[in-house]
């Protein structure tokens, strides 16, 4: 199968086409008309085999999270998603995996209105790149850099999961049928936050989604900003699958440091902090405060009002 029967076969037969792409899939270059006011927010993420993930990956799986992974980045942001071109490298033509990849892919597009513009194919070892463009209503997106002294912080969801599913995969860790299943289905299959992103534009003073874990990722809040932190570790989100399967300290260092949740972390001015409840009640999202901006640069957790620690699992963050 040649290069362009490929794309034809499998990516542009099911891009979903949307009013604002002028021209599409066939071109040298895809053309899009932005709305009116709105600036767009661009990002892209890659995606290499034995790098971020194993070869037996379930292909459908992998097209999943390729998306999902982007869709993070425009979520902490605010952005609405609207296009997306892929840079596919594989090492050989192989059909059954092509067509699950795509199905992967497409079924989180067309969740959330993404639409395939374009992209290139290349032969080598396999690894997918991901360009996501978003839209932003007249300049407002949410950045690293808005924590002042004295807002709350926020994460969505649960932290943890996800590392705790690869050491599942890696044969690191046990957990039965059913919770097996959910936390590797939490690493294979993030869920990016994005609705609950647009619903925090004006509200939350700052925001980051969670890819290295909350320990790493906070960090590029508290330099953006210029502020410290004070984390209650009492209070992270942990999921009942998590808590059923290690131990409460093993638990938290998943939580704290383990990484690939996707989850939003964000800061929120007292003022704003009624506002919150009910803009993310209507994007039925679950969200906890976790601690509170202080100044000084530094990150303090806290258990039971005791300087935390926790245990070292050795995570190595390549995105
Ligand atoms: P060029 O050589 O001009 O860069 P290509 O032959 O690489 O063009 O691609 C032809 C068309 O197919 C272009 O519109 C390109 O954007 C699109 N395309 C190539 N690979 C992919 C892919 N993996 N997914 C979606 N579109 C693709
Ligand atoms: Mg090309």
């Amino acid at each position: 199968m040649k290069e362009f029967q490929l794309i034809e076969s499998f990516f542009t037969g099911r891009a979903q086409s949307r009013k604002d792409v002028v021209v599409g899939i066939g071109d040298d270059c895809a053309i899009v008309q932005p709305a009116d006011n709105k600036s767009i927010a661009i990002s892209c993420d890659t995606l290499v085999e034995n790098v971020h993930f194993f070869p037996d990956m379930p292909a459908a799986d992998l097209g999943y999270k390729s998306l999902a992974v982007n869709l993070s980045d425009l979520a902490s942001m605010g952005a609405e998603p609207a296009w997306m071109t892929l840079a596919l490298t594989l090492p050989e033509v192989d059909e059954t995996w092509l067509a699950e990849f795509s199905s992967g892919l497409f079924d989180i597009a067309e969740y959330y209105g993404v639409a395939l513009i374009g992209g290139d194919t290349t032969r080598g070892p396999r690894s997918i790149t991901i360009t996501i463009n978003g839209q932003l209503p007249n300049n407002i997106g949410l950045t690293r850099s808005g924590a002042k002294n004295g807002d709350w912080i926020y994460v969505t969801g649960t932290l943890g999961d996800s590392a705790l599913g690869l050491d599942l995969l890696r044969n690191k860790a046990e957990a039965n049928a059913e919770d097996r299943a959910y936390l590797i289905q939490r690493h294979y299959r993030p869920t990016p936050r994005v609705l609950a992103g647009q619903s925090l534009r004006n509200i939350a003073s700052s925001a980051i989604d969670i890819s290295d874990g909350i320990m790493s990722d906070i960090q590029h809040v508290l330099k953006a900003s210029n502020v410290g932190a004070v984390i209650n570790v009492d209070n992270i989100p942990l999921s009942e699958p998590l808590k059923a399967s290690v131990s409460p300290e093993m638990a938290l260092s998943y939580a704290l440091t383990g990484g690939e949740d996707y989850e939003l972390l964000f800061t929120v001015n007292e003022a704003q902090k009624g506002m919150l409840e009910v803009a993310l009640a209507e994007s039925g999202v679950k969200f906890t405060q976790i601690g509170q901006v202080c100044t000084g640069g530094q990150l303090k957790l806290l258990s039971d009002n005791k300087p935390f620690e926790p245990i070292n699992l050795g995570f190595e963050h390549f995105n």
